[in-house]
């Protein structure tokens, strides 16, 4: 296994000239607009969230800024991101730390994990990036570049074994701001450069290193999920179903049906979903509108 000063030194010289400029990485971004950075770009690519993240973080800069706005509100400005229940993990976040922790975000790994929505990785990205914590930041890019490296493996495994957590914490470097450079550059050198389907690893700072390099590469282009078609998913309709409402506010369910494009069977299942997420709600007056109502749990009858 090299060591960590022959992985750290080639990576942060590479790291200091090819770092991307993203809008959380200025000078003076909160650790809470890094955690809204991290919540956005977890399934959606960074270069679609770095607007919708300016405009986020100007309207409501802080906790307590998110924790006051209504969830109707919130849904809106998330847009087109994707995924929407992240926008309400975020919110229910905001109002648990203006709530528990006077609004200001919990330092530290084991405080930023136990607030709602925050995962291992999410705490250990805020942690490292934004709070001046040592702290190992695992992610799918990190986790290919060290399994690459470590093991001669095209990509990782599903889930962080214990095994791997231990010795990719070894690789850590101890001083706190070079810990923090080797997470963000491993991480942007998995988004550029040791990509899953066409790593450059002639460009690559740490091909001197690297075990599956050495072993010719084995098993690159390999599927080892199957890729999801977006065209005609229950994901695409649930998302037409939210953008009719973001875009023209509250709606009969008739006009949802026809907006969906989906048949009245499944329309009626996703609808249903929808509610039960908390994502949409039924109004006084039998409307469908954006955001969290009283009724948590309920079916529907098309039209
Ligand atoms: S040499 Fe290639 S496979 Fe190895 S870490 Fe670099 S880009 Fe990834």
């Amino acid at each position: 296994m090299p060591s960590s000063p022959d992985l750290y030194s080639p990576l942060a010289a590479w790291f200091a000239n090819h770092r991307r400029a993203l809008p959380w990485r200025e000078e003076g971004t909160s650790a809470w607009g890094v955690l809204v950075s991290e919540i956005m770009s977890q399934q959606t690519p960074v270069a679609r969230v770095a607007e919708p993240w300016r405009t986020w973080m100007k309207r409501w800069p802080t906790p307590q800024a998110l924790a006051r706005a209504d969830s109707a509100e919130v849904l809106r400005a998330w847009g087109s991101l994707g995924y929407p229940r992240r926008a309400l993990r975020l919110h229910e976040c905001a109002r648990t730390v203006e709530r528990e922790h006077g609004g200001e975000l919990p330092v530290g790994v084991e405080a930023l994990v136990a607030l709602p929505g925050i995962g291992d990785y999410t705490a250990a990205a805020v942690a490292s990036f934004a709070q001046g914590q040592r702290a190992c930041v695992l992610d799918t890019n990190i986790r290919r570049v060290l399994t690459r490296v470590l093991d001669a493996k095209a990509a990782p495994s599903a889930h962080v074994t214990k095994r791997d957590r231990a010795r990719f914490e070894k690789l850590l470097p101890v001083e706190v701001e070079h810990s923090r450079i080797w997470n963000e550059g491993v991480m942007e050198l998995g988004a550029l450069v040791c990509r899953a389907r066409n790593p450059m690893c002639e460009a690559c700072p740490l091909s001197e290193h690297c075990a599956w390099l050495q072993a010719g590469r084995p098993g690159l282009g390999e599927r080892t999920t199957r890729p999801q078609s977006y065209e005609g998913s229950d994901r695409q309709i649930r998302g037409r179903i939210l953008k009719t409402l973001r875009e023209g506010g509250a709606a009969t369910v008739g006009t949802l049906e026809n907006a969906s494009g989906a048949d009245s069977e499944r329309f009626v299942r996703l609808l249903t979903d929808l509610l039960a997420e908390g994502l949409i709600s039924r109004t006084a007056s039998g409307e469908i509108t954006l955001g969290a109502g009283t009724h948590k749990e309920e079916h529907v009858h098309a039209r």
